[in-house]
């Protein structure tokens, strides 16, 4: 099948110009519709999860007013003054409040996290007072109404504690229980189909015969969707016939999502996007990025499909810049805008003008002037480039030589991927 009879909305075109990186992005995440499936789960299992609706507080947090430090309850216009001396009429513990009422001449004993007995607006540090027999002399006295924390300050009832989007982080779980949420809503974990294309590729508990390899990416891509929390669903290595990967898309056609890895060059036997062409719709298959220029876009049956390059740096550059935000949005999540900064590089970077560039490279925050160094083998074969490395140097699509020492912008790689969801 030739490049022409490929079909697509925008028309695949060996000689149009690769589309940016930043456009494709926007273009898949804008494409993608969230999984609307949703499940209650208990609160642990709620950890990495997505909420599907949003929590509203059903409690006031804290519940009532209560001290926040260990001292001694009192009104402050019941006794402002230095070395006033006040009756302790009794006690309110954690757990404990004290019953009665505190009047003017009056404090109680009360510890942290104790409700403030009525009459008490201010709590003075145990450390500003000593005791003389049952009175107690306010060395220093506290500000007015210091050291009381209020009723439904973090929380008041009716407030929502999490909208709906939100990535539930370990601070979210105990906010969440805060209010006694005992179970929450959550989306769906997608399923996303993976497949890596190839035959010159072999399982990894197997010896190799000359030519062959091992089929590292489908194991790195396992790790990425696992590590996302979606339910990966692996299809193995799948051979260079139409056939083949026509079978392929058939079995993944009903996940959410599928990715594949390789065959989408111009290579003779690289038949992804023909088939997809067939099976499904493309929506284009060059990215102005370097690795990782030949990709597809589009979908198999109702799932959204990534066909990305089999050199495995490329695998693993698409899928963090491409895939990673899309099956964010796809979790019902909001992808992060990538996290930047600017750092010097230690070396000369070389660079034509033309595709936006991730090279591998390692920070270092251990010495007063940070720094970036780009790994040494930037081959888009080379996978320790990536495992050796914590981030990109991104030289964007025009710029050229960067000299050593030049001031150049870094993408770390373990980026917070999931945003905020807007309330
Ligand atoms: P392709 O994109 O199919 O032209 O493959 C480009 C390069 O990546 C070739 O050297 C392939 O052998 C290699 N490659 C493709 N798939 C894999 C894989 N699953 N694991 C490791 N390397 C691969
Ligand atoms: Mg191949």
């Amino acid at each position: 099948m030739s490049v022409t009879s490929r079909q697509s909305d925008f028309r695949p075109d060996d000689n149009a110009a690769p589309m940016a990186l930043a456009e494709a992005r926007r273009r898949i995440v804008d494409s993608i519709r969230p999984v609307q499936e949703t499940e209650r789960v208990a609160l642990p299992q709620a950890l990495h999860r997505v909420l599907a609706e949003p929590v509203v507080a059903g409690v006031d947090v804290p519940s009532a007013a209560n001290s926040s430090m260990d001292g001694f309850g009192y009104a402050a216009a019941g006794a402002p003054q230095a070395d006033a001396r006040l009756a302790i009429i009794g006690q309110s513990l954690a757990g404990h409040p004290f019953e009665g009422h505190v009047g003017p001449g009056e404090c109680v004993r009360i510890t942290t996290g104790a409700v403030v007995p009525p009459g008490v607006d201010t709590v003075v540090m145990q450390e500003n007072t000593r005791l003389e027999h049952d009175t107690l002399v306010l060395e220093s006295p506290a500000a007015p109404g210091a050291n009381i924390r209020l009723a439904g300050e973090d929380l008041s009832r009716g407030d929502i504690v999490l909208p709906a989007g939100s990535f539930i982080r370990p601070a979210d779980i105990a906010v969440l229980a805060s209010v006694g949420a005992a179970e929450v809503s959550v989306v769906r974990r997608p399923r996303v189909a993976f497949f890596s294309t190839g035959d010159e590729l072999r399982p990894i508990d197997g010896p190799l015969a000359p030519g062959e390899i091992y089929d590292s990416n489908r194991y790195g891509l396992a790790a990425q969707l696992d590590s996302l929390g979606m339910t990966g669903v692996d299809l193995g290595a799948v051979g260079d016939t139409p056939e083949a990967l026509a079978d392929a898309f058939d079995r993944a056609a009903d996940c959410d999502a599928v990715i594949t890895s390789g065959g989408v060059s111009v290579g003779s036997a690289d038949f992804v996007v023909d088939v997809l062409g067939e099976k499904g719709t493309i929506d284009f298959w060059r990215v102005a990025i370097k690795p990782g220029k030949p990709l597809a876009f589009g979908t198999v049956g109702g799932a959204r499909f990534f066909g990305l390059p089999g050199n495995p740096v490329s695998t693993a550059v698409t899928f963090i810049q491409l895939v990673r935000p899309a099956l964010v949005r796809l979790a019902g999540g909001v992808p992060a805008a990538p996290t930047r900064l600017t750092l010097p590089t230690t070396t000369a970077l070389t660079k034509r003008p033309g595709r936006e560039h991730f090279l591998r490279a390692r920070m270092d925050f251990t010495s007063a002037s940070p720094r970036v160094t780009a790994i040494d083998h930037q081959g888009s074969g080379v996978m320790r480039s990536m495992s050796r490395a914590d981030a990109f140097i991104v030289l964007s699509a025009d710029s050229a030589d960067v000299p050593a020492g030049a001031l150049v912008t870094v993408e770390p790689f373990a980026q917070p991927v999931w945003g905020f969801a807007a309330f």
